[in-house]
């Protein structure tokens, strides 16, 4: 029996990532992986809309996360964490860890972070030098507006940093970090970057590695972003250390297929496929509701195009079920735990995996008329 994987992270490996990851080893000192890295720098930024390096880090996101945190936060640094879910929840434990001052906002698990919010939050808080986000929140399926909700800190004179957890944003939605006024974005390869896990991303701002010159010695080797900064601009770009070299591969096959291959047509390709996998939450979320299923995020605009999450009682015995067909999903977490179970769509999905999603889901719920799930989420597929 063939297993789905629709876990929000890992995704399936593809056949063509498969042949990729299996491709003999090269030495990561050598002419053939300086190329390769340069080539995946030149898309991650394409992807990023960007001029500034992309730091690859043999790590997966919580280790990015913490990457950025270790850098650019001080003891007394004046933080302000502004979180929806169970992973703005870490990032705020992550920058604690540094001694940072951090101030918490919390706002709602199913809603979304607001310009607003985050305004009110800077007015309550004087002083704040670096503002931590999430950009889609994997644990409720949230997907914030970064780009509206960052009017406020546009609009300062001597504006906060942002960091922003963008591990299951990148590929997925969306982000372009310099015109947004982000200054640090810390993602990973197994989401919307459909390579499986083990590599951390590091973004950062003009501003943000000038700051770097100026700030303290970091206080991890490992994860010191100015040593890989100084080998990645080198003649020969590379890492500092030996990084999992097939995954890098993968990688770079997986930016192709969001990009496509023909340098003038990148950014009307990523544009495509950022409205596909729209489409896709679009049209599963239209048959979730037909069949009168409760999704969690309510408003249909923060929806994240990811992942979808459908709160149900008894959802970890539907999973269980699910999981005996042969379909994985993830469950809920912290104060979701137990409550809701969560389906993702980063990868090139269409109508054949959305049908099998609803298929499967009404044979464990049974709720609602099938037929007529399949004909609203047909309709928003074709739409
Ligand atoms: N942040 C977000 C938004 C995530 O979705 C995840 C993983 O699901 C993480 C952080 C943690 O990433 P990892 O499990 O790769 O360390």
């Amino acid at each position: 029996m063939n297993r789905y994987l629709f876990t929000p992270g890992p995704v399936p490996r593809s056949e063509k990532a498969t042949r990729a990851e299996s491709a003999p080893l090269m030495s990561h000192r050598e002419p053939q992986f300086y190329r390769l890295l340069a080539g995946i720098q030149s898309k991650l930024q394409a992807l990023l809309d960007t001029k500034q390096p992309i730091v690859l880090l043999p790590s997966s996101g919580t280790g990015s996360l913490e990457c950025m945190a270790v850098n650019l936060l001080r003891p007394g640094t004046k933080t302000l964490s502004v979180s929806c879910g169970s992973f703005g929840d870490r990032f705020r434990e992550i920058a604690e860890r540094t001694g940072a001052a951090i101030t918490g906002v919390d706002v709602p698990w199913g809603e979304a972070m607001t310009a607003g919010i985050l305004a009110k939050a800077l007015a309550d808080n004087p002083g704040t030098e670096v503002v931590l986000l999430t950009h889609n929140e994997t644990s409720t399926g949230v997907a914030n507006d970064l780009e509206k909700v960052l009017e406020p800190i546009r609009a300062m004179p001597n504006a906060p940093l942002v960091l922003v957890d963008g591990v299951s944003a990148l590929g997925t939605l969306h982000c372009y970090p310099e015109d947004w006024g982000i200054d640090g974005i810390g993602s990973a390869s197994q989401k919307g970057l459909m390579t499986p896990p083990g590599l951390g991303l590091v973004w950062l701002s003009a501003r943000a590695w000038e700051r770097l010159d100026t700030a303290t010695t970091c206080p991890s080797y490992y994860w010191d972003l100015k040593l890989h900064k100084k080998q990645l601009l080198a003649k020969n770009p590379q890492n500092p250390y030996t990084p999992p070299v097939s995954l890098f591969y993968v990688l770079d096959d997986a930016l192709d297929d969001i990009l496509g291959t023909d340098p003038d047509g990148m950014a009307s390709a990523r544009e495509n496929w950022f409205a596909t996998r729209r489409r896709f939450a679009d049209a599963l979320c239209a048959g979730f509701e037909a069949m009168g299923l409760d999704l969690l995020v309510k408003k249909s605009e923060i929806r994240s195009p990811g992942v979808t999450a459908v709160r149900l009682e008894g959802a970890d015995d539907a999973r269980k079920e699910l999981r005996a067909m042969g379909v994985e999903f993830a469950g809920g977490q912290g104060a979701l735990k137990g409550q809701i179970f969560r389906t993702a769509h980063y990868t090139d999905m269409g109508w054949p995996e959305l049908s099998l999603l609803l298929g499967c889901v009404w044979s464990v719920t049974k709720k609602g008329n099938l037929a007529s799930a399949f004909e609203k989420a047909l309709a928003a597929w074709k739409a």
